[in-house]
């Protein structure tokens, strides 16, 4: 039988989003208690350098920055678990979380439990991630400063990121499997108007190709899947531009998520359909997906549970 663990205020995941909530809770002396899932730190912890957090003049390390996080919401008083959520029960107050080691019940819970990149499963995409294999133009474009990039994808995601790319790239040439783009039409027609961006239609990718010592992507292995045939793009980076999956699975059924996974929340609030109930970071948001943003969305959750426990008369 699995122990029971009570708390006002339960915190799931421990992405930026989830540690700032942490840090505000526990500052307000919510005694929060925060699951740091199966990727301690969030997204973060699987990156290296780091150069658009606010605060630091030179290059950081993205563990470290979560392990600063951590720290700083342990001096600041939360409770860290390393614990993961497989069901949720928010039909009544207080709210049930079920996890693999304990049950967690909570009169408030932010739900901050990220989400993940699609990528294409090819051996040579995982072999180059970090070395010239993105799924973040904001994040890694600027490392590609006046060099030859790929971005592979034909929605607005992919659409997006040639452009934002095209600012910062010597040319952009984006690979889609199919003849047209999924992207809103005023979207499309900013791309096909950009000089440097060229479209390579009607090809998958079959290879990541690039050097190993030091490791470096040099370009791209395509195919036509209806003719087979073959062909070569020189790129210094690559950006997988196919989508992202919100980790809400627990959660679904539970409180209101989009036809994506998103949880829907009010606007300019982390406020969901369900009182006491708030989320945060990348697992609502589907447009800038930055650790800053994560981080000011999972302050907003804290001080929205605070205010919403007060007047419970928690
Ligand atoms: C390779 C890479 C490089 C990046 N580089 C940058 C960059 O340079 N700058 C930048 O601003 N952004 C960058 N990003 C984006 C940034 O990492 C994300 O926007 C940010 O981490 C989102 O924070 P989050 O707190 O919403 O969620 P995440 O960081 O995704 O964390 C989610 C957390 O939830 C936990 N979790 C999930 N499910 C459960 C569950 N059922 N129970 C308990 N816990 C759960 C996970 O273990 C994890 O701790 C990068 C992303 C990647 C993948």
């Amino acid at each position: 039988m699995s122990e029971t663990i009570r708390t006002k205020f339960l915190i799931i995941g421990s992405g930026p989003a989830g540690y700032t909530a942490a840090i505000y809770a526990a500052r307000a002396n919510l005694q929060p208690i925060l699951l740091q899932g199966a990727q301690p730190g969030g997204q973060l912890s699987i990156t290296s350098d780091v150069e658009n957090y606010p605060g630091f003049s030179s290059v950081i390390q993205g563990p470290w920055l979560m392990g600063e996080m951590e720290n700083q919401a342990v001096h600041a008083g939360a409770v860290i678990h390393h614990d993961t959520i497989v069901s949720l029960d928010l039909s009544a107050r207080p709210f049930v979380a079920v996890g693999e080691d304990a049950i967690y019940v909570a009169d408030a819970i932010a739900i901050c439990t990220g989400a993940r990149a699609r990528w294409l499963g090819l051996d040579s995409e995982t072999y180059f991630r970090g070395s010239g294999v993105s799924a973040c133009a904001t994040c890694d474009g600027f490392f590609f400063k006046n060099r030859d990039v790929a971005v592979i994808g034909g929605g607005n995601t992919a659409t997006e990121e040639a452009i934002y790319l095209a600012r910062l790239a010597k040319s952009v040439t984006l690979i889609h499997r199919g003849d047209r783009l999924r992207a809103e039409k005023v979207l499309q027609q900013k791309l096909f108007d950009n000089p440097k961006i060229s479209v390579v239609w009607n090809h998958v990718v079959e290879e990541v190709v690039g050097n190993p010592e030091p490791r470096a992507v040099t370009g791209l292995r395509l195919r036509n899947p209806k003719t087979q045939a073959e062909q070569q793009v020189s790129a210094d980076g690559v950006f997988i531009a196919i989508g992202h999956d919100p980790a809400t699975d627990p959660f679904r059924g539970q409180v209101e998520c989009d036809p994506d996974g998103y949880i829907v929340t009010r606007p300019g609030s982390t406020v969901t359909n369900i009182p006491g109930v708030f989320a945060a970071g990348d697992v609502v948001d589907r447009t800038y997906r930055q650790a800053i943003t994560a981080a000011g969305m999972g302050c907003m959750a804290a001080l929205e549970a605070e205010r919403f426990l007060t007047a419970a008369g928690h």
